[in-house]
């Protein structure tokens, strides 16, 4: 599954920072509000992202605002936490 970002359209978010990429199946309709704030977000097309350049969210951070989090065993495995 990729990688989408997403960014508040107004306003600040405790939980995702503002700004936050969240793995979805392609066929997964885009995201409009926050999972945490419920705030309305954009997806960013970006490209080529650069993921380091976000704030980093915390595993459990993630898992309070709904957001499924893998941990990456190895080539193509990953592990629901
Ligand atoms: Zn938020």
């Amino acid at each position: 599954m990729p990688y989408y970002e997403y960014e508040l359209c107004d306003g600040d978010c405790k939980a995702c920072g503002g700004k936050f990429t969240l793995r979805r199946p392609v066929t997964a309709p885009d995201l409009t509000k926050c999972p945490a704030c419920k705030k309305p977000v954009r997806k960013l097309i970006t490209g080529f992202s650069s993921p380091q350049k976000l704030k980093p969210l915390s595993v459990s951070d993630a898992k309070k605002a709904g957001f499924s989090v893998y941990k990456r065993l190895g080539k193509g495995e990953f592990e629901r936490q």
